[in-house]
């Protein structure tokens, strides 16, 4: 039987993406060979490489000013690789605090230099996007998160500013259009939409880098990922690979602009009943809410979470727990999972008002 797998990550993919990895795992292209133990260099591997790229850039509408790479080390690795890059040993860098990773990117460019935060909702636990702050135009970047994976609030829009914004996008990356070409740097860990955890992409404006001053080690120069093609050393195979079947997946059923119709149509759904079960209550602002991951209460918790709980056990719903600084439950709905699900989710919270 089926597994409705709400998991924040790393979390669903395509049931299609699974087949062929795992077949590729065994025997890859007909070499007899599986995909992790090819060279890099190869070029059948050479081919999953270009053909992830263009991938990226066609869904993206990614515009040539604009270089696409792969990195290891996550999002968490981009937090110290961005400030490296793009702030100055004079200037200063801002920062839009909107979660636990907003923060944390933060506290690695503060460590590496002047950083501050233009605007916080940690008052209220996370649960809205600050709007109407100043951004300095002097900074060298505004950084910000499109979608707070935790807490379950998105940036439904994106400050207008001179300054270069460079924008975590780990956990909305593909599942929304996106105007490429007002970020100077957009980076997401490929555990949340894209394929497994390993690889991190990278989409950065080539005109923007190389003006720190700084000394920047070869591994966290983006100068040096872009010359070598994403290839200066072993790059994650496997999650490369997976990562491109997933946008061949997207590519064959719309691309972006049709997955983010079902998105919004999932997300409207469970936050209807959300709003509508009286049994429950959402934890961000209306305006606010994510599309990706949305954070919802039982209002009485000791009267119902036995009950709840066995109800989506029976429906054999996975990974709904909410984060522990949050509680009560998070449901992901990455691209990958169907409408299918999140109705099952929808009518175990109707069964249990019902009881
Ligand atoms: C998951 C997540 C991260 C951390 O990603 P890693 O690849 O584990 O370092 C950072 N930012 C956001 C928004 C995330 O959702």
């Amino acid at each position: 039987m089926k597994i409705h797998n709400f998991s924040a990550g790393p979390c669903i993919l395509p049931t299609q993406v699974f087949q062929e990895a795992s077949e590729a795992m065994l025997n890859f292209d007909n070499l007899g060979l599986s995909i992790v133990e090819i060279s890099h260099r190869s070029k059948n591997f050479v081919a999953v490489m270009d053909e992830a790229v263009a991938l990226v850039k066609e869904l993206l509408h990614v515009p040539n000013s604009h270089e696409v790479i792969f990195i290891q080390g996550g999002a968490s690795l981009q937090f110290a690789m961005t400030a490296f890059n793009f702030l100055t040993e004079t200037g200063k860098a801002q920062y839009l605090d909107t979660g636990v990773w907003a923060f944390k990117a933060f506290k690695e460019a503060s460590g590496l230099g002047d950083a501050e935060i233009v605007a916080s909702s940690k008052d209220k636990n996370y649960s809205y996007i600050p709007k109407g702050y100043n951004i300095d135009p002097h900074s060298d970047y505004f950084h910000c998160t499109s979608n707070n994976t935790i807490y379950g609030a998105q940036l439904k829009e994106f400050p207008l500013t001179e300054v270069p914004v460079i924008c975590d996008m780990s956990s909305d990356i593909f599942s929304r259009p996106v105007d490429v070409a007002k970020f100077d740097l957009i980076y997401a860990g490929a555990q949340k939409n894209l394929g497994p955890a390993g690889a991190t992409l990278v989409i950065v404006k080539k005109s923007a880098l190389g003006k720190s001053g700084r000394y920047i080690p070869a591994m966290l120069d983006y100068n040096t990922h872009i010359s070598k093609e994403s290839m200066f050393n072993t790059p994650p195979v496997f999650s490369i690979y997976v990562s491109m079947l997933t946008l061949r997946w997207l590519k064959e059923n719309g691309g972006v602009e049709a997955i983010h119709h079902k998105n919004e149509a999932k997300a409207a759904l469970l936050y209807h009943e959300i709003d509508r079960n009286p049994l429950f209550e959402g934890t961000v602002v209306k305006e606010d809410r994510s599309s990706m991951n949305a954070c919802f209460l039982l209002k009485d918790e000791a009267a119902h979470k036995d009950a709840f709980n066995a109800l989506i056990t029976e429906a054999r719903i996975n990974g709904l727990a909410g984060h522990r600084s949050v509680g009560g439950y998070r449901a992901s709905m990455y691209n990958a999972l169907g409408q299918e699900s999140v109705q099952v989710l929808v009518d175990c919270m109707k069964k249990l008002e019902n009881k």
